[in-house]
């Protein structure tokens, strides 16, 4: 049994993106980081990021708000935010309260700025195919994570337990790019087992601690364990039992150590990538300023 850890993939974007910062003389991708209120698992990330980010020569910023901040002074707030030439991409931490208005907010973002591909025009560029649109980093890091161990994905049945936005249907959709055969399975779905026993890649977003065991799978099957769930002694554990899995599976994802830490790494690389494409834009700006400039000056022929 293969144990894929997410630290191979992690560091292979690592490298990608110190290339891009020692290539890029002066210009350091800054990612802002939009919290509401002081809700443990968010600080948690938050920090997780800004360590991360560190190591990969990324900038951070942090843009606190109380948790009764009203939607008026928020909403103007995050224009001011996404306008800014300083932030290249944006990290909004959900669920937001319930004052504040999320769509409201979603229109206000810049879905150039989007990394967690949660704007309209992110997910449809995910389902049309478009392979410039942010995905998810949940969705992509699964993607990743598959591309990262070279396991192959065309014409194999995947099966994905989970049909959230920020994993399962995007990441249906990120498979059939890649020419997998999907099945999206979910709390309706009857004969669960069944179907997830005639799958070649199993992915498994449910948010239920350890639920899926060696009952589910095939011999020599690859799973991806996308779940983070704190269990009653305070572990972190997966949606999957690793010890019955791993005595089945042909390739597994540990958690921790698996598809999480390459979540982090998604979005360090969807900065870069956003990095890249704003810096392009300003500077192709310019070259044109120039140019017009050029043109109107007296007495050229
Ligand atoms: P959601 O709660 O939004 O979605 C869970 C999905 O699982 C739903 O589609 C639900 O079906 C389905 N489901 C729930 N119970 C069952 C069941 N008994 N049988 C079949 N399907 C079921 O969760 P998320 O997608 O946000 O997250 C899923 C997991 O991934 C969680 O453990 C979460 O902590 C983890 N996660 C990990 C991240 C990472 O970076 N690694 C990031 C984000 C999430 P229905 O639609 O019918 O309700």
């Amino acid at each position: 049994m293969q144990e894929l850890r997410g630290k191979l993939v992690y560091d292979q974007i690592k490298n990608e993106c110190l290339d891009f910062v020692g290539s890029h003389n002066g210009i350091m991708p800054a990612l802002a980081i939009v919290r509401v209120g002081e809700r443990a698992e968010d600080i948690a990330y938050e920090n997780s990021v800004k360590k991360r980010f560190m190591d990969f020569g990324l900038e951070v910023k942090t843009y606190e708000f109380l948790g009764n901040v009203s939607n008026v002074d928020f909403q103007h707030a995050f224009r001011f935010i996404n306008q800014d030439p300083e932030i290249h991409g944006i990290l909004v931490m959900r669920p937001l309260p319930k004052q504040i208005d999320e769509e409201e907010m979603l229109g206000n973002m810049d879905p150039a700025k989007d990394l967690d591909g949660i704007t309209r025009q992110n997910l449809a560029g995910v389902m049309m195919g478009d392979r410039d649109a942010f995905a998810p980093c949940t969705a992509q890091a699964v993607l990743e994570m598959l591309k990262g161990y070279q396991i192959e994905m065309q014409g194999k049945h995947t099966v994905i337990i989970g049909r959230s936005l920020v994993v399962g249907k995007p990441l249906a959709m990120l498979l059939l790019q890649e020419n997998a055969t999907v099945t999206v399975c979910h709390s309706k779905t009857e004969n669960l087992k069944e179907i997830c026993q005639s799958a070649d890649i199993l992915v498994v977003a449910v948010g239920r601690p350890q639920m899926v065991g060696s009952s589910y799978i095939r011999e020599g099957a690859t799973v991806i364990d996308v779940g983070i769930n704190v269990d009653q002694d305070g572990h972190l554990v997966g949606d999957c039992n690793y010890d019955t899995i791993s005595l089945k599976a042909g390739a597994v994802t540990p958690v921790p150590g698996g598809v999480g830490v390459v979540t982090t790494a998604v979005l360090a690389k969807h900065l870069v990538q956003a990095a890249g494409r704003q810096i392009k834009f300003t500077s192709e700006e310019e070259t044109k300023d120039q140019y017009l400039e050029d043109a109107w000056k007296p007495g050229r022929p």
